[in-house]
């Protein structure tokens, strides 16, 4: 059956592999992206996630064409690297906003139509990183760390009413997001990767589809590690 699945910053990288994957299992699959062309083949919306209204108006304009969501793929995310000597308020509350505050606002908009439908499936994009911890990024990890906490708290709270809540959390993936870093960066972070490699964003993607899959009912509150073996042990 085809679902309504969104795909928070779906226009690229990993959200966009993730809604590549749901729209070839033949699901009507919904984008956000905040400028630029968005790439075809899905409804594309504009949204800042740290905007509220604009979250509002992209789940209007969803739910008029595609129907309640049914799967949320909360993805967007940033990262704003610096020692904490040098980290800004501003460094640590705006990677804060996106990743943890966003995540909270499209995941509540998404659970008045779940609740109501008395189903759902929502799968947040955390990292490695926020069980392993990482220098110079106390912000990014924090960040996705909160998620994790968020999750088990929601998968507690909707679990009655057949709403799944679960975290995948990702290594190393080949994205503009690591593309950032220097070759330096990059061959040290494979040298701990007991696969020794960076993972494609389609391997996430795959995780991902199955906790919103049938197979995957019984499974909430769970952190599902896609990282190559680096965060073995967390
Ligand atoms: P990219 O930098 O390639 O893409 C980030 C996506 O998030 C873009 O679509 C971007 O939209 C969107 N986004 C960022 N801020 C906002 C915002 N305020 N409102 C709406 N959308 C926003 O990253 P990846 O694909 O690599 O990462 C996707 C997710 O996976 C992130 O949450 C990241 O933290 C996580 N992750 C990534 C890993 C990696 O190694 N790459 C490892 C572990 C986790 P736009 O195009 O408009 O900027």
């Amino acid at each position: 059956m085809s679902r309504s699945v969104l795909v928070t910053g779906g226009n690229r990288g990993i959200g966009l592999a993730i809604a590549r994957a749901f729209a070839d299992a033949g699901d009507k699959v919904a984008i956000t992206y905040r400028s630029g062309e968005p790439p075809a083949g899905f409804l594309a919306v504009q949204c800042d996630i740290t905007e509220p209204e604009q979250v509002e108006q992209a789940y209007k304009e969803i739910e008029e064409k595609h129907g309640t969501v049914e799967v949320l793929v909360a993805n967007a995310g940033v990262t704003r690297d610096q020692l904490l000597m040098r980290m800004t308020e501003e460094d640590f509350s705006a990677v804060l906003e996106t990743n943890l505050t966003g995540t909270f606002r499209v995941v509540k908009r998404a659970n008045r139509g779940m609740l109501r439908a008395r189903k759902g499936r929502v799968v947040l994009i955390s990292s490695v990183v926020g069980l392993m911890g990482s220098a110079g990024q106390a912000n990014y990890a924090a960040s996705k760390a909160g998620l994790v906490g968020f999750a088990r708290s929601l998968a507690r709270e909707l679990g009655s009413r057949n709403i799944t809540v679960n975290v995948v959390a990702p290594g190393f993936v080949d994205t503009d997001m690591t593309r950032a870093l220097s070759d330096d960066q990059r061959e040290n972070i494979v040298k701990q990767v007991p696969l020794a490699r960076y993972a494609q964003p389609e391997e996430i993607a795959a995780s991902v589809r199955f906790l919103a899959s049938d197979e995957a009912a019984y499974i909430t509150g769970a952190v599902i590690p896609v990282d190559g073996g680096l965060g073995m042990g967390h």
